[in-house]
């Protein structure tokens, strides 16, 4: 037994499942996770001290590889001044004002802790402000693990959801209704049903929890139009996109301004920072001006403040996402090219440093056509990379993040072990 097998051993006996959030049991691929001991660049070793070029990127956060030595220094630097006060800082008002500063949709803002707190915080904002109670969700958007986001699709288009989870109660999602993504008539048909009773739609305005999915340009059109005509919120979910597809995030590249959004990952650096902000008039109903309560002991913890003030900094250095987007084509386009030589069914496409890969003849638009796509296919591929030691997502249905630290060798290498590994799948 090695090193990750015998902690994996150890782990399933103190901790449910052995891992402490449920996609790093490799449950969907199978085998052992690998046990990260460290990180830097664009690597990541295992406790066996296996070398592995990391698309994983801690979902997300990586943005300016792991372990960055100004992120570093500026939380070191950070924790000598002590880690916690429960009182406010400078900080905070200053990576506030940069949120603004780089999304301009955002005229205030609050910190938090994660991303289920930014987006669970923002519907109920978003239920205070309207004084309705019913939300509109996509099918395959994730959103945090709140009660009322644990929802599944109900038996019909307006029939409204059941917990997709257990420990949920039917009376918790009995006001959430599940929509099928880019499905613009669907959109219509609920509006013009039951548009005057709907406090928000919330969506990944470029999916990222269903592998990546981006939406037509009518789809995120007709959700502004309506959610505007009917006096719902519109709230974007950029926990994942932002500053991750763009410096100014997805509703930067499609030219839509949300009342809210939530931003988590990047902005935290690899540290738990999250936010939620928006229009000035809807975030004054927010607790100590409004009435709808929200908090949090460690929200604009000063550590986590420093590693995302200086990753904010590095993010907006010239040519830093012209760099990342331009590595993640060529990874993207190379691993296309060897797919087709091996005769494979398989795409794959990006923004920014954002990626997808499909077994599939086409990139998907939905959640159904992604759950059509070929996972077998996947788990070879995600093993036969492993072994390799080049690590992706442990799942079909998750997007791949690049990072700044990934250079064109790290992507060359990629695309030749995907060509010999693409060559030896079992059709
Ligand atoms: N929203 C989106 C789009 C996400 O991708 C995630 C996590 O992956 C969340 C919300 C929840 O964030 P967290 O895991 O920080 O609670």
């Amino acid at each position: 037994m090695n090193r990750n097998q015998q902690l994996f051993e150890q782990a399933k006996k103190i901790i449910p499942g052995g891992v402490n959030s449920p996609v790093r049991a490799f449950g969907s691929v199978g085998g052992v996770p690998r046990f990260i001991k460290k990180a830097a660049g664009a690597y990541v070793w295992d406790e066996d001290d296996v070398q592995y070029i990391d698309y994983v990127g801690s979902w997300g956060p990586a943005i300016v590889g792991h372990a960055h030595p100004e992120v570093i220094e500026a939380v070191r630097e950070a924790a000598l001044g002590g880690l916690s006060f429960g009182a406010p800082t400078a900080a905070e008002v200053q990576i506030a004002e940069e949120i603004a500063k780089l999304v301009p949709s955002v005229e205030q803002v609050r910190l938090v802790s994660s991303g289920t707190e930014a987006t669970m915080s923002a519907i109920r904002l978003a239920r205070g402000f309207t004084g309705r109670d019913n939300i509109i969700k996509f099918e395959g958007c994730y959103h945090g693990h709140s009660d009322s986001l644990l929802v599944k699709a109900g038996s019909g288009l307006l029939t409204f959801g059941n917990p997709s989870s257990a420990g949920v109660p039917a009376d918790f999602t009995k006001h959430t209704l599940v929509l099928p993504y880019n499905d613009v008539a669907a959109l219509q048909q609920t509006f013009a049903e039951i548009g005057d009773s709907v406090a928000c739609v919330i969506l990944e305005p470029i999916a990222g929890n269903m592998n990546m999915i981006q939406p037509s340009a009518e789809f995120i059109q007709t959700l502004r139009r309506l959610t505007e005509q009917h006096g719902a919120v519109l709230i974007y979910d950029e926990v994942m996109t932002g500053f991750r597809v763009a410096l100014g995030g997805a509703q930067s590249l499609h030219g839509i301004t949300p009342d809210l959004t939530t931003m988590g990952k990047v902005i935290g650096g690899g540290m738990p920072l999250a936010a939620f902000g928006g229009r000035a008039d809807i975030m004054a109903c927010i607790s100590p001006l409004g009435g709808v309560y929200q908090a949090g002991t460690l929200s604009g913890n000063p550590v986590a403040v420093a590693a995302g003030l200086k990753t904010l900094e590095i993010i907006q250095r010239p040519g830093f996402y012209e760099q990342l987007a331009k590595h993640t084509q060529m990874l993207c386009h190379g691993l296309n090219a060897v797919a087709q030589e091996a005769g494979l069914p398989f795409c794959s496409q990006s923004v920014g440093g954002m990626f997808g890969l499909y077994f599939a003849d086409a990139v998907p638009q939905s959640y159904a056509e992604m759950a059509a796509s070929n996972t077998e296919h996947f788990k070879q591929f995600f093993h036969g990379m492993l072994d390799h030691q080049i690590a992706f997502g442990p799942s079909a249905f998750e997007a791949c993040f690049m990072s700044a630290a990934h250079t064109p060798e790290h992507i060359a290498d990629t695309i030749g072990v995907a060509a010999e590994v693409f060559t030896q799948m079992v059709r």
